[in-house]
């Protein structure tokens, strides 16, 4: 079996201050954890954080452009140079309320690994396509659009099934849902490079908490968790990080 070496990430949204930069950070310290950590605060706080082993650092967005005229863009070797490791592309939040697109997203995971940042790529189905059961076939379109179009990237990116009627709702699919959307991801990725499908980490997103990470967790193809609300609670995101 292949390992994959689990990761924990913390996606702030348009949350947080210095204050939770100190306490995350002291907190992270503290505890002792055989996975990969990873805060994606807003990029401004980026520099704020001590450098320590026991994290990373990560954006939730980047700039599909290198540089030039494009104001109040930030481009992926800024945020590599900021202490970014990763960037989180195509968030549904991203692709509903700014229009991002697969072709978009795709444009932004090159510069990102131009530039040396690991792209977590986000796909998810919505609750209408779930209820006329057409998750598989909303995940194979976006899927292919970015990896049947660029094989390499596979081996070259972190995938989140981040269902869209789980995020922020407190609503989490059962961990049976979620392993079976796991499995057709890898499954129908291995058709592209089976050695990258298998390698690949898939994260789980929607709801994530210190009460139902665990058993979500214990899924075969659950690598991880993309975690919004409960990672601005220090010890609850530390909570979630130490789960094995
Ligand atoms: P949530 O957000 O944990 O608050 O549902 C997850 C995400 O949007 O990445």
């Amino acid at each position: 079996m292949t390992f994959r070496r689990p990761l924990i990430a913390a996606n702030w949204k348009m949350n947080g201050n210095r204050e939770l930069v100190q306490a995350t950070a002291t907190m992270l310290q503290s505890i002792d954890c055989p996975h990969e950590i990873l805060i994606c605060p807003p990029v401004i706080f980026l520099a704020d954080f001590p450098k320590s082993t026991k994290y990373c650092l990560g954006a939730q967005n980047t700039s599909s452009e290198k540089a030039g005229p494009f104001t109040g863009e930030i481009s992926a070797d800024m945020i590599r140079a900021v202490g970014a490791e990763y960037v989180i592309l195509g968030h549904s939040e991203r692709r509903s309320l700014y229009g991002e697109t697969d072709a978009t997203v795709l444009q932004k995971a090159q510069q990102a690994i131009a530039a040396g940042v690991t792209p977590i790529i986000c796909f998810g189905e919505t609750l209408s396509e779930r209820q006329q059961e057409k998750t598989m076939w909303v995940l194979a379109q976006h899927l292919d659009a970015v990896y049947a179009a660029h094989p390499d990237l596979l081996a070259r990116s972190v995938i989140a099934y981040e269902p869209v009627w789980a995020i922020g709702t407190g609503l989490t699919a059962t961990p049976e849902q979620a392993q079976q959307v796991h499995a057709f991801i890898r499954q129908h990725l291995a058709r592209i490079d089976q050695q990258a499908a298998a390698q690949v980490r898939i994260l789980y997103g929607g709801s994530v908490n210190a009460e139902n990470w665990q058993t979500l967790f214990s899924q075969p193809d659950i690598d991880g968790a993309l975690v919004g609300g409960a990672s601005l609670k220090p010890a609850e995101f530390a909570a979630i990080c130490q789960m094995a």
